[in-house]
């Protein structure tokens, strides 16, 4: 029920696949990123060959999703999308995988949360375009070896570290998506409003945009709300006050925070004298769960600069003792 969870919500993907951009060239900011699939993708097509698989992480909402289904449209292939949890049996990715055709594009999202037994099916698959699965169980047990056709894997996570090496040392192209900039998300939020009719004035989409964690999901969603407020309180247009007065409404800071970044920060400060310390218990300590603290919520903290993850643990950084109006600590607070 995250406000600015770079999550999506049920029912949002339906609104988002009118703003969601389908081509490389609406694919806004990333320019390492874009740039490299630009080519990557260019060379295979000229070599009418499959893509190499690819494998893209960062945090939740910052376009992942889009970037498999931009490749799948740039490479004029179908795309198969599916995720590691639901793939729960070798056989289901087995299924999967005899249902390619040459040059589809199989898209797995949380592909760290992969089972053992179904990543084994994925190693020759990827390597060599076979299938290798044993049927039957006990004595009247045999392996079957089946050809398939050429595909590109597309796997997405949040954080590389998750995944095995061996699976990892199987993608020949790995991206990594960064937080956008400011000057990014006004562009996505200033497009995505002309998509959908919504009137915002460039100063108000920049509030949109300052206010969004770095991550596209975060400010798309916030403009529809901004534009609830605008149409109710407002003429309907999004000026930056109005944007400033829905967001403060919203509980969304300067900074973008909500509360749940001010819970872990204060705890930081407040509970662990700044720390270091362990982020389990810190996850204890504010009732969240360590996979959310280090998927959700720290990475934009450490890349704004207000705590640090350092081998003794988490730390609270000067800024974010002054964000919340304490003296910073005299050592040891960065
Ligand atoms: P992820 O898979 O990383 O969680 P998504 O690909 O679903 O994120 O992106 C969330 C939404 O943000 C998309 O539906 C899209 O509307 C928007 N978005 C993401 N990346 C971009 C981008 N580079 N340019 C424009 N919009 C983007």
């Amino acid at each position: 029920d995250r406000l600015i969870s770079g999550q999506a919500d049920p029912g949002e993907d339906r609104q988002d696949r009118a703003i969601r951009p389908a081509r490389l060239q609406d694919y806004v900011g990333q320019p390492t990123v874009s740039e490299q699939m630009e080519i990557f993708v260019g060379a295979a097509r000229g070599r009418r060959e499959a893509l190499d698989h690819v494998l893209i992480f960062g945090p939740p909402g910052l376009g992942k999703t889009t970037l498999a289904n931009i490749i799948a449209n740039e490479m004029g292939s179908a795309i198969k999308a599916t995720s590691g949890p639901v793939l729960e049996k070798a056989g289901d990715l087995a299924a999967l995988l005899t249902n390619l055709e040459e040059g589809d594009i199989l898209f797995i999202d949380e592909i760290h949360r992969l089972s053992a037994v179904v990543e084994e099916v994925l190693y020759p698959a990827m390597e060599d375009y076979q299938l290798d699965i044993v049927i039957g169980e006990g004595p009247a047990a045999r392996s079957i070896k089946l050809d398939l056709p050429a595909f590109t894997l597309v796997g997405a996570t949040t954080r590389a570290g998750l995944l095995t090496s061996p699976l990892r040392d199987r993608f020949g192209i790995v991206q990594r998506l960064e937080f956008y900039s400011t000057d990014d998300l006004t562009r996505i939020v200033t497009r995505s409003a002309e998509l959908q009719g919504i009137q915002v004035q460039a100063e108000g989409a920049r509030e949109i945009a300052r206010r969004s964690r770095g991550t596209p999901r975060i400010a798309n969603r916030l403009l529809r709300r901004v534009r609830d407020f605008a149409e109710v309180r407002s003429d309907g247009s999004v000026s930056a006050e109005v944007a400033d007065q829905a967001l403060n409404m919203l509980k969304v800071d300067y900074e973008g925070f909500d509360h749940m970044d001010r819970r872990l920060l204060l705890a930081l400060i407040e509970k662990f004298g700044g720390g270091p310390v362990g982020v389990e218990s810190l996850s204890a300590a504010i009732s969240e769960e360590r996979g959310t603290i280090e998927d959700v919520l720290e990475p934009f903290l450490i890349q704004q600069g207000f705590m640090m993850r350092t081998p003794r643990g988490r730390m609270a950084t000067t800024h974010a003792y002054l964000h919340f109006g304490f003296d910073t600590p005299d050592a040891g607070g960065e």
